[in-house]
């Protein structure tokens, strides 16, 4: 089959690699929809430590059952499916406290095995979720970083009332913004130094769109009851902590380069209350997510703006790099 290989980092090839086989307790998923993500990019400059190399990447994605693996009886071929992606130990003591997003052992499809940026993925039967009938492909591909925006707001509830401020208008902060629209969220600014994605951040709910941040804190002098971190961006974050209002919450959930620090002030975070929280991937957020797209609860379909074939993988990885469009995704199959 055809997969793209990035071989080591910054070496990213799409070429022939042996098709996948089902295991026991896997089956093997013809891909329908692949998205492209922020952390992909992390991983294709060698930036995610858990990332082992080569790999074929691609954590976000949707597909049909073409194989089933020995002691798989509630899959069949044929079956449509989102497929969550993590991977856990199950006995490391975060895994028996109930919170396996911080595994010692932690994996994913595509992170840390080889994932859907590919024809075909194998993948636990136990990770695959039935789609509801009338979803495509291409939307259920977005269920996985919905289910990290519903992780998301589970670490930090939204509050009714409040003022939200959201940096970073890509797919992450668009879906984190929806969600806390619908949280009760009074004001809710988004932030992106891309202009063409306000638009879509008012489509989905924002009160408040600006290309720069400052803006937004004219609007909210005393700064805002949460402010999230969807960038990943050093600078970003630090002009985010800065838009905190007293007795206020921060919460990252952008992707930052490991070695990466900003500057805090421990006299603020005492003296007006400040939390600073953050989100990592999914945890038992999944079928949350599916429920949320199934129902309409979540617009997925302006997050979409582009299907490319896999032979462009590595001009959509360019693509995401650099800000183009919001939702990239491949679609190895046509
Ligand atoms: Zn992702
Ligand atoms: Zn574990």
């Amino acid at each position: 089959m055809l997969a793209a290989v990035i071989d080591k980092p910054n070496e990213i090839r799409v070429g022939p690699v042996p098709d996948p086989a089902p295991g026991p307790g896997e089956v093997v998923v013809r891909v329908g929809a692949c998205g492209i993500c922020g952390s992909d990019v992390t991983i294709a400059a060698g930036n995610f430590p858990p990332t082992p190399f080569p790999i074929v990447p691609g954590h976000e994605f949707a597909g049909e059952i073409v194989a089933v693996g020995a002691g798989v009886d509630h899959l069949r071929d044929g079956d449509r499916v989102a497929v969550d992606p993590t991977l856990v130990c199950g006995h490391c003591d975060w895994c028996r406290a109930g919170r396996g997003n911080l595994c010692d052992n932690w994996g994913a499809t595509g992170d840390t095995v080889d994932g859907a940026a590919a024809e075909y993925v194998a993948v636990p039967a136990y990770n695959c979720h039935r789609m509801p009938a009338g979803m495509t492909f291409r939307q259920a591909a977005l269920v996985e970083p919905l289910s990290c925006a519903v992780h998301a707001v589970a670490v930090a509830p939204p509050r009714v009332g409040e003022s939200v401020l959201v940096v970073g208008g890509g797919t992450m902060g668009l879906l984190t913004a929806q969600l806390l629209a619908r949280g009760g969220a009074s004001r809710l600014a988004v932030v992106d130094r891309k202009a063409d994605r306000l638009p879509v951040a008012e489509q989905l709910g924002a009160t408040l769109t600006s290309t720069d941040l400052a803006e937004a804190l004219d609007d909210r002098p005393r700064g805002y009851d949460l402010v999230v971190d969807a960038t990943g961006s050093p600078p970003a974050i630090q002009a985010g902590l800065a838009a905190v209002a007293k007795g206020g919450r921060f919460l990252v959930v952008g992707v930052a380069p490991p070695e990466a620090t900003v500057a805090i002030s421990p006299f603020r975070i005492y003296n007006q209350e400040i939390t600073v929280l953050g989100s990592m991937a999914v945890l038992h957020s999944y079928g949350q997510a599916l429920r949320l797209v199934a129902d309409g609860l979540v617009d997925v379909d302006p997050l979409i703006t582009h299907g490319l074939p896999l032979e462009e993988y590595p001009d959509a990885l360019e693509m995401v790099r650099t800000g183009q469009g919001l939702k990239i995704q491949l679609l190895p199959n046509g």
